[in-house]
């Protein structure tokens, strides 16, 4: 709690896709330690990519079409726990993932199934239609896992630029100074995996406690702030 400004982490995977704990554990680890709204965003995965771990019979890691609304059911179930327990809001959301094509886009406050396998153009327009907020995730190379090759949406930015509501300027560990310079919209994010993810780049949100307010006010991008949300250091005696 800092005033008028709502601690929040839109980036967070569950064991539902290829994150660590299941969805109760994330929200009761997010909810002990006072945030204000988070959005739980699993994957949902491109259909080539999603055939070739099938062959491979490699674990999927992500929520197949015809579980999205079973998952939406579960996040809006854990959402009210949320709300009674911790007076922390949850917003369903999705990471719609494209490996073939190369880019990973946050739908927040998603209400139906998008297909990954669309142009990233479309998937906005998709993400808009249903009044969620489009963020474009890991935006470029990240230092803390060598090359990464997810940069699609920074290699055509010109052309996305206005598309996005807003992009990730912070992903866990890693700043991204490009999207900084060139004053994009901006949004901080864990991407949420593993317990020790929990100690990353965050971002204050100046807004109402409400998820429209907080959709509002990161579209507006005047009162966005990147945080870093340390481990607590032990009292020395
Ligand atoms: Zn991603
Ligand atoms: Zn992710």
């Amino acid at each position: 709690m800092l005033g008028n400004w709502l601690l929040c982490d839109f980036h967070i995977h569950t064991s539902i896709s290829d994150g660590r704990l299941p969805l109760d554990e994330v929200v009761d680890l997010y909810g002990a330690k006072g945030f204000d709204a988070i959005s739980i965003t699993d994957h949902i995965l491109d259909s080539k990519t999603l055939k070739e771990r099938q062959k491979k019979k490699e674990p999927i890691g992500a929520i197949k079409r015809e579980n999205f609304q079973n998952y939406l059911q579960l996040l809006w179930k854990e959402a009210e726990r949320a709300w009674e327990k911790y007076k922390m809001l949850l917003i369903p959301g999705a990471e719609i993932t494209n490996n073939w094509k190369k880019y990973h886009i946050l739908a927040i406050d998603i209400k139906e199934y998008i297909d990954p396998t669309l142009p990233a153009k479309k998937i906005v327009e998709e993400i808009h239609m249903q009044g969620a907020i489009a963020i474009a995730c890991h935006p470029h190379h990240k230092a803390t896992e060598g090359k990464q090759p997810y940069i699609h949406l920074w290699r055509y930015h010109k052309k996305y630029v206005t598309l996005f509501d807003a992009w990730e300027v912070a992903n866990r560990d890693d700043l991204f100074n490009v999207i900084g310079l060139k004053k994009f919209n901006y949004i901080a994010n864990s991407d949420f995996h593993e317990p020790w993810h929990l100690y990353s780049w965050k971002s204050l949100i100046g807004a109402e406690r409400n998820p429209e307010a907080i959709k509002a006010a990161i579209r507006e991008n005047s009162k966005v702030s990147v945080y870093l949300f340390r481990k607590e250091k032990p009292i020395e005696e």
